[in-house]
């Protein structure tokens, strides 16, 4: 009987009438959200969705293989480590034995090659079926032999985790095995190589504290349960319910240790997206960078020829023109310059600041980190990002992009647009200032190039944390500044109302800033420049942009390094 017609028969029998009917055994099985009895095989064509409410049930091991890798390209690996009982704990070995022959499993996870759209890949998949897919010392060797291979045969690695935690049965070898894996994730990391982890619940324990938490991108299924103690644990621990959605995916990406939540419908093209991303390195060579730098602008002298310059105006209609709220903002850069944006959340820290957006991008065909400050359009979405207005910890996160696009050698486009970093209390706590410093620190020995676009507000050290850069280069009515003019008046002339005098004095120009070799280029721009006619200014950007990649793009690390150091040495 196939699957259509035992469904008939099923319907006919009157099993689905009610809603807590028997559920006969492996046929069926009830959603624990909306408690409706679903066929496991309808379930399974629906990607283990519950066809009714579009919970996800968890999903065996030779299932998600199906779902993410092409069709026959799995090659399994290490099938036949020996199990051992370190403890000498009662019925332990026959407990595995029973699960093995019951899941037809030789452990809680299943490790190998395969493909992805053809892009090969380590892969590694947790069941939670067994032992709740608890680490041992197997599954731990497992894991650190498929990384090793990885690494030798410079593979990336995905793993789709899911787990209790560390197995309780084989004691200290357990604990070891979080040491283990999370050395062997460094020996792959070290060698330039991508790991993906994406997270699938239940997530817990020892494993959220060693591999499964060290993607260089950390994905997770919608409203998976993940954190470190599990809830039951901490509600006895503190004597209080945990508010609802806590540890859920949802929680941790608002919380900054996920780069994004990922549908299951989604997940195949997702990774084999962010493989793409990572399949094609920079190829770069020795050169004289002097002599490329000049030519580079030579060529720029053209591109971003002026028509006449706007007659009377004075450096406060540029103020007003760069902080008007029809102004395009970097999102808008963003849809019109790059492909496949995918952004990356988080600081793995504190929070996601929504102020600053960052991921991973195609610029004509060439994988590239774009992060970028935005303040959004209307006050919605002002307010949601803060007005552009960067926390402690969207630094971080841009510190984290940037150190990521270092590793894979991805040039790193910054898009500045910011009235200034964040002034409150909350910043203060977390480190407003060492943010900042960290970020001008990091950047300034970071091995790949770095280029960045003044598009709207360059507010004071909260721009330049986005701006120690090798060029830096300003749209033709955007402001870069130590302050506000507002601050700058109210500070040295008690006026706050003198901003527009102030403005005149401050330098804050495109022009003046270019003068005074603080930026290398002005691009031209349509007054005002609004959403409407960016598509038709945008070309010059990106003919910019890819000159600027074709120049930089070849230099040795040295060169780059000691480039950005003069540049900023002469200051
Ligand atoms: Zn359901």
């Amino acid at each position: 009987m196939n699957f259509k017609q035992s469904f008939k028969r099923t319907v006919n029998l009157g099993i689905l009438r009610k809603k807590h009917t028997e559920v006969p055994d492996g046929l069926m099985k009830r959603c624990k959200v909306c408690k409706t009895a679903v066929f496991v095989e309808e379930a399974r064509q629906n990607q283990d969705i519950c066809p009714s409410c579009g919970n996800y049930f968890r999903m065996h091991a030779r299932h998600r293989i199906e779902q993410v890798l092409d069709e026959g390209s799995f090659e399994e690996w290490d099938t036949d480590l020996e199990e051992k009982n370190p403890m000498g704990y009662r019925g332990y070995l026959e407990k595995l034995s029973g699960l093995r022959e019951k899941t037809g499993l030789d452990e809680a996870v299943l490790t190998g090659k395969g493909r992805i759209n053809g892009i090969p890949t380590a892969f590694g998949v947790c069941d939670s079926r067994f032992l709740m897919a608890s680490m041992g010392e197997v599954v731990g060797e497992k894991i650190t032999r498929a990384v090793e291979r990885a690494t030798k045969d410079r593979l990336p690695v995905i793993f789709f985790v899911c787990s209790g935690g560390a197995r309780m049965q084989e004691g200290m070898t357990s604990l070891m095995q979080m040491a283990k894996t999370s050395a062997a994730i460094r020996r792959h990391s070290d060698a330039g190589l991508l790991y993906i982890s994406v997270l699938t619940n239940p997530t817990t324990g020892g494993v959220t504290a060693s591999f499964a938490m060290l993607g260089d991108i950390i994905l997770a299924e919608p409203g998976a349960l993940i954190g470190f103690a599990g809830p039951r644990v901490i509600e006895q621990t503190i004597g209080q319910k945990l508010p609802a959605g806590f540890q859920k995916s949802e929680f941790l990406l608002e919380h900054g240790f996920l780069d994004g939540i990922v549908e299951r419908k989604e997940m195949k093209r997702t990774l084999h997206q962010l493989l793409r991303m990572h399949a094609l390195p920079m190829e770069r060579k020795e050169c004289s960078s002097e002599k490329q730098i000049a030519e580079l602008h030579k060529k720029l002298e053209t591109v971003f020829a002026r028509r006449k310059p706007e007659e009377g105006m004075e450096a406060w209609d540029h103020v007003s023109l760069a902080r008007s709220a029809e102004r395009p903002r970097s999102a808008d850069f963003l849809a019109l310059l790059f492909d496949g944006f995918t952004e990356l959340h988080g600081d793995r820290c504190f929070r996601d600041d929504p102020s600053v957006i960052g991921g991973l991008a195609f610029f004509e065909g060439r994988p590239v980190t774009v992060i970028a400050q935005e303040k959004g359009h209307g006050t919605k979405e002002n307010v949601k990002r803060n007005f552009g207005m960067v926390s402690p910890e969207g630094y971080r996160k841009a510190q984290r992009l940037m150190k990521q696009a270092e590793k894979f050698h991805r040039p790193v486009l910054f898009f500045v647009d910011t009235p200034g970093a964040f002034c409150g209390m909350e910043a203060e706590e977390r480190g407003q200032g060492e943010a900042i410093a960290r970020s001008l620190y990091d950047l300034s020995a970071l091995k790949t190039p770095v280029f960045s676009l003044v598009i709207g507000e360059g507010g004071s050290g909260g721009a330049l944390a986005f701006a120690l850069a090798d060029e830096v280069w300003m749209m033709e009515h955007a402001v870069y500044s130590i302050l506000s003019p507002e601050g700058f008046a109210s500070i040295l002339w008690k006026d706050s109302s003198r901003a527009r005098e102030a403005a005149k004095v401050m330098g804050m120009t495109a022009d003046q800033l270019k003068k005074q070799g603080m930026v290398e280029e002005v691009i031209p721009e349509e007054v005002p420049l609004t959403l409407e006619n960016l598509p038709k200014e945008i070309g010059r950007v990106r003919e910019g942009i890819r000159l600027f990649l074709d120049t930089y793009g070849i230099f040795s690390d040295e060169e780059l390094l000691k480039h950005r150091w003069e540049r900023f040495r002469i200051m």
